[in-house]
């Protein structure tokens, strides 16, 4: 068991409760939105579609102008990737990655 940090209030509690004792925050089920952000990665990354999801809307809109012109595509094909990798690497710790926070 381990104790995590309220990302609202700051208190200490186990990573097993369903939310903060204190204030009742919930902690985003991280590895089910993991999944989902590299199945977006793999499938429409070039799209920029998991940057979206991530709550990154400034690259990802990034990612969708280069894909729309010809040449963009080989910049997002590679970008894509290195996110999908990126992403695999940091399943355990997606707050890296995450801007968005569920309430
Ligand atoms: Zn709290």
């Amino acid at each position: 068991m381990a104790m995590i940090y309220c990302r609202e209030c700051g208190r200490r509690y186990s990573d097993r409760a369903a939310a903060c004792p204190k204030c009742g925050y919930r902690e985003y089920d991280w590895s089910k939105s993991m999944v989902v952000y590299l199945l977006l990665c793999w499938f429409l990354g070039i799209f920029g579609a998991h940057r979206f999801y991530a709550g990154k809307i400034g690259t990802g809109i990034c990612m969708l102008l280069l894909t729309c012109s010809i040449y963009g595509i080989f910049i997002t094909g590679i970008w894509a990737l290195i996110d999908f990798i990126i992403g695999v690497c940091n399943i355990s710790t997606p707050q890296n990655i995450f801007a968005f926070k569920k309430k």
